[in-house]
């Protein structure tokens, strides 16, 4: 049985995907989705030797080698253009997976979904999705051992492409709107938030990510005052802003 987040990267990929699971570690995901039989094929991409190995038992263990095929590289490097069209990248920082799709822009010709879960970093990887032309499609927000996951889906459909319609649609996501409390989401706020995830209806986990944000905050004014002269008034001023915002905010 897959975890909760995993199962959720999982529920999101296509039937019959051919795809490139990047840091796969166990490749616990494809094992899972090649045993279920939802998947055309995979390749698991793991950079570390460990983690490497532990993907190339796993498969060879569930004699799943004629799907799954473990690949040794950095990132996109171990997949070739036209190779895959979805690729799950998660458990990572969103700033590392950034660097991971950036680097491999040219891979992502033929690709039609990336289903993405930034531990940290989330507005990182919205926003690289904006630039690159992915559209946003969904996002999930859960809790799991007491710690709480994003995962957000994009698309970029082959056929039909129509950049007019991409940019009207990023457009209407990402125009500031108020919520009924009077706060308004801005740009900025709806990278770091979510466009989806800050919808009228937050569920309790978001509340739960943004309270514990909050509280962060709070530690880090309570270390400054402690530390004064280190830190400059303005920078105070930004924490006390950005702290009382989220409080207004949740
Ligand atoms: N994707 C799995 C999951 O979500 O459960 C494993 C997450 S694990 C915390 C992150 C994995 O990414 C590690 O096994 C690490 O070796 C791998 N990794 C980090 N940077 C990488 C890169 N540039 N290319 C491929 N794998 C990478």
């Amino acid at each position: 049985k897959l975890s909760k987040r995993l199962q959720q990267i999982a529920d999101w990929v296509p039937m019959n995907s051919r795809l490139a699971d990047i840091g796969s570690d166990h490749a616990l995901l494809p094992t899972y989705l090649a045993k279920e039989n939802r998947i055309a094929k995979a390749i698991a991409g793991e950079v570390n030797p460990g983690p490497f190995d532990a993907a190339v038992r796993q498969v060879k263990g569930s004699r799943l080698e004629s799907i799954i095929e473990v690949r040794r590289g950095d990132g996109l490097a171990v997949v070739q253009a036209g190779e895959v069209d979805c690729i799950t990248i998660a458990g990572m920082g969103g700033g590392l997976i950034v660097s991971i799709l950036q680097a491999g822009v040219d891979k992502l010709k033929g690709v039609q979904r990336l289903v993405l879960q930034p531990n940290v970093g989330e507005d990182l990887v919205r926003q690289w999705l904006r630039e690159e032309q992915w559209l946003l499609k969904a996002e999930h927000i859960l809790e799991e051992d007491g710690k709480i996951y994003e995962v957000l889906l994009a698309e970029r459909p082959i056929e039909g492409w129509n950049a007019d319609e991409f940019v009207q649609a990023d457009k209407t996501m990402y125009a500031s709107r108020q919520l009924n409390c009077g706060f308004v989401l801005d740009e900025q706020w709806l990278l770091k938030l979510g466009p989806y995830l800050s919808e009228e209806t937050v569920s309790d986990v978001f509340i739960a990510k943004w309270q514990h944000e909050v509280n962060k905050q709070e530690r880090i004014l309570n270390t400054m005052a402690k530390s004064d002269a280190e830190e400059t008034a303005e920078r105070r001023e930004q924490f006390v802003a950005y702290k009382s915002e989220l409080e207004e905010l949740i």
